[in-house]
């Protein structure tokens, strides 16, 4: 399985007010140039301002969330007025977010609007009845709803997605993401039903459990780059695939590589994959070649060079070897910064 960039743009939802779209309870908008420009580039957005669609209008009164104590289970809170908490605005955001769960499910990522009592996804502030503040353990109830509705589809805040290495990390999870669903779920197209060259017919499409595992197969040193215990853990899941249900391995599978993908690939965990993969090249490449790649590995781990530095050297030695597994590797294709969406690091 030879895994593609997605040629088409990717569907996102994203809070409509990162847009630029004037709905915010003031009349005013929080446009994220980052969001429309740079990563509008391969981004195809669903804008939804849920405060509005249940009627609120703009400008509105403010919203808030209220808990009676203070640690307060992230679902045990009330979305309230600020001035009149008689004005209880929690059930028809959820029952909004239950209502758009079949627009929503071709997205292959969601970006939020940081602080948002409807939007946030981490760390909003929570009150008590008698307005004071208790503490910032609360979750936006609509995007806690569909946190529960799509378990692993890649998330992130507006303003998190300044950080260039959190708009990485967010980058590769909607790409995992969405080729999880191009290549075992076959959606949007068959990418492994392509004509013979032989003009002999289509070639059949490999089974489920086949693609299941040659997914994870492909993602392998991409993910030991960002968690190798957990990545070893999976590997042994796949090793038993025939143990489990089909549906409940690919949930599984697939809810360990987006687990495995939200921790951020630390530069020693990628010299190791990077180590791995040359490994595979080595009997291809004379003395002066091995040398000249372990060199650059080391520059990289040390912070001399870029990682594009290094790929660019492994992808040029590639077509040397004859084995589909480091071809087939993800870690190898384009990364995000070599598609200009972040900083080299
Ligand atoms: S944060 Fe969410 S609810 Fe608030 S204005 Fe933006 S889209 Fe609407």
């Amino acid at each position: 399985m030879k895994i593609q960039q997605q040629s088409r743009k990717i569907p996102i939802g994203i809070s409509q007010c990162a847009m630029g779209d004037p709905v915010r309870f003031n009349g005013g908008h929080k446009h994220s140039k980052i969001c429309t420009e740079l990563l509008g580039q391969c981004f195809d957005y669903v804008p939804l301002c849920p405060e509005v669609a249940i009627g609120m209008g703009v400008p509105r009164k403010p919203i808030h969330l209220l808990v009676e104590k203070a640690s307060a289970p992230v679902d045990a809170v009330r979305v309230v007025g600020v001035e009149d908490p008689e004005v209880d605005v929690t059930e028809p955001l959820r029952a909004y977010a239950d209502s758009v769960v079949p627009q929503l499910e071709k997205v292959r990522g969601y970006i939020f609007m940081q602080n948002s009592p409807s939007c946030g996804l981490r760390g909003v502030r929570r009150y008590l009845d008698n307005g004071h503040g208790i503490d910032s353990e609360g979750v936006g109830v609509f995007a806690r709803r569909l946190q529960q509705k799509f378990p692993h589809l890649p998330m992130e805040e507006v303003g998190r997605l300044n950080n260039s290495a959190l708009r990485e990390n967010f980058l590769t999870r909607v790409f995992a993401y969405d080729a999880w669903f191009r290549y075992v779920e076959l959606e949007g197209g068959d990418p492994e039903e392509v004509p013979a060259d032989d003009a002999s017919g289509p070639v059949a499409a490999a089974s489920y459990l086949a693609r299941i595992i040659e997914f994870y197969t492909a993602y392998k040193y991409l993910l030991l780059a960002h968690h190798q215990d957990k990545t070893r853990a999976l590997g042994r899941l796949v090793a038993n695939a025939k143990s489990l249900p089909e549906d409940q391995l690919a949930f599984e599978v697939r809810g360990g590589i987006m687990d495995i993908l939200s921790r951020p690939a630390s530069r020693k965990d990628r010299t190791n994959a990077l180590m791995h993969s040359a490994g595979h090249l080595r009997e291809f490449l004379d003395k002066d070649e091995k040398a000249e790649l372990s060199a650059l590995i080391e520059e990289y781990r040390l912070g001399r060079k870029p990682l594009s530095a290094v790929l660019t050297l492994l992808r040029h030695y590639l077509p040397r070897s004859p084995h589909s597994f480091i071809h087939n590797q993800v870690l190898l294709a384009a990364e995000p910064a070599e598609l200009g969406l972040c900083d080299f690091h």
